[in-house]
């Protein structure tokens, strides 16, 4: 199969199993020159390892620290028409380049928010690590299985009042207005239940009562705050909700993990494109223009950056018992996107930007550009022209 983009909307269909494979290993190149993380974990289970910031932090506890890892995700194999997801590419990637380094690589492929899932990790964990010392949730999804078997949907919308902003077409480059009527309080509460930090505290629940939590285990979630020109749809939309809920979760895991010695912490990361965020509304301008500034100020970083600078100099090591938190006892990571200096400059672009002056005032390109990537396209070294297998095997437990 010659396998080209095809792009719908926010969302390219297919995807490049050798760029996505050119992808994990440009990863692992830059995990492995930054050098060994100072006491970094030994045991990592990862919840959402296959995207943006849960693979990444995969590839950083594997490749930095010499981790072994089980990862948890919910990917699309390919079929006789169809190319697999790149979450599949990625993970089959990874796990090659793992194993290949002589380490221990577990692969789960079903939903998250399943008990039974979380008990057959729970039973993984137990026969082959028998426990964890780091347990990683870095999940992204648009709706969940409630235990009762019902059905939630989390929404992207504004709260309380409607939201009118702009989206840049990914092929165009054409700004488009967009508009968003507010939301109704069933998918305030549906989103909580979907992205908030309850399914959070379940995992942790079923892994602490397998006993498979090592004393001193943390716990880390991921989360998002922005900036002042996001947080209409954001931070103060439905999405911020479910992100309040994680910092409630963190604070209730972490008394639970006091009796082992464990932490919870929610890390707040940078913004980034990545298959989540490529759905928010809005976002698309906002990160074309940090994008510009952070790379103009030498300040920008990837996933792999954010993760590797999160385990090397927040989580673990001496450097981290100095870091510190901020008043809500997260760990912030995205200090240089929120720099004075940074925001401002945003602020006072985000008021002039127009499609005359897309390309001069933003990076639009380099956000194409890691659109592109996200799926593997667009990587130096594959002939796009050739014809691929789409069908790439992985080991997986489940
Ligand atoms: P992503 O879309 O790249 O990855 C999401 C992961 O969740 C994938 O591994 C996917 O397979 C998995 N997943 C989704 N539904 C699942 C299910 N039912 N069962 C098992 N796995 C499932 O997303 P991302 O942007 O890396 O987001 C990860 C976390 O980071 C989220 O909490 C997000 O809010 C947070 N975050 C993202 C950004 C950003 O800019 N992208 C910034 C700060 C924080």
């Amino acid at each position: 199969m010659v396998i080209k983009p095809r792009i719908k909307g926010f969302l390219c269909t297919t995807a490049h199993p050798q760029g996505c494979a050119i992808d994990v290993e440009r990863q692992v190149s830059y995990v492995r020159d930054h050098g060994p993380i100072d006491g970094g974990p030994k045991k990592v289970l990862i919840i959402g390892a296959s995207g943006g910031y849960g693979l990444a932090t995969r590839v950083t506890a594997a490749f930095g620290s010499g981790a072994s890892t089980v990862g948890v995700f919910f990917e699309r194999p390919a079929t006789d028409k169809r190319t697999a997801s790149p979450g599949w590419y990625k993970s089959a990637a990874f796990d090659r380049q793992a194993r290949q380094a002589g380490l221990y690589t577990r692969n789960f492929n079903g939903d998250a928010f399943s008990d039974g899932l979380k008990q057959q990790v729970a039973s993984l964990i137990a026969r082959d690590l028998g426990q964890v010392d780091m347990v990683v949730y870095s999940l992204a999804a648009p709706q969940r299985t409630m235990p009762d078997g019902t059905l939630v949907r989390s929404a992207l919308k504004p709260i309380g009042k409607p939201f009118s902003g702009v989206t840049i077409d990914i092929v165009s480059g054409e700004i488009r207005p967009v508009s968003l009527e507010p939301a109704s309080e069933q998918e305030i509460d549906d989103t909580v239940k979907v992205m908030g930090g309850g399914d959070w505290e379940r995992w942790m629940s079923v892994l602490s009562d397998a006993g498979v939590l090592a004393p001193g285990c943390i716990t880390t979630n991921y989360t998002y705050l922005g900036s002042e020109v996001t947080w209409p749809i954001y931070y103060h939309g439905t999405i911020g909700k479910a992100k309040e809920d994680l910092d409630r979760a963190a604070r209730e895991i972490d008394s639970r993990l006091g009796s082992i010695g464990g932490t919870a912490r929610v890390a707040v990361m940078k913004g980034l494109l990545t298959g989540a965020s490529s759905a928010i509304p809005g976002m698309s301008l906002y990160l074309s223009l940090l994008f510009k500034v952070m790379k103009q100020a030498g300040t920008h970083e990837g996933c792999i950056e954010q993760t590797t600078r999160l385990f090397a100099e927040r989580l673990f090591g001496d450097a981290a018992s100095a870091a510190g938190t901020d008043e809500a006892g997260r760990i912030r990571m995205d200090d240089w996107e929120l720099s004075d200096e940074v925001q401002a400059l945003v602020a006072e672009r985000w008021s002039k930007v127009n499609q005359d002056n897309l390309d001069t005032l933003t990076d639009f390109d380099g956000y194409r550009s890691a659109f592109m990537q996200l799926h593997g396209f667009g990587f130096d070294g594959v002939d796009y022209d050739a014809d691929v297998d789409p069908e790439v095997p992985m080991d997986l437990v489940l």
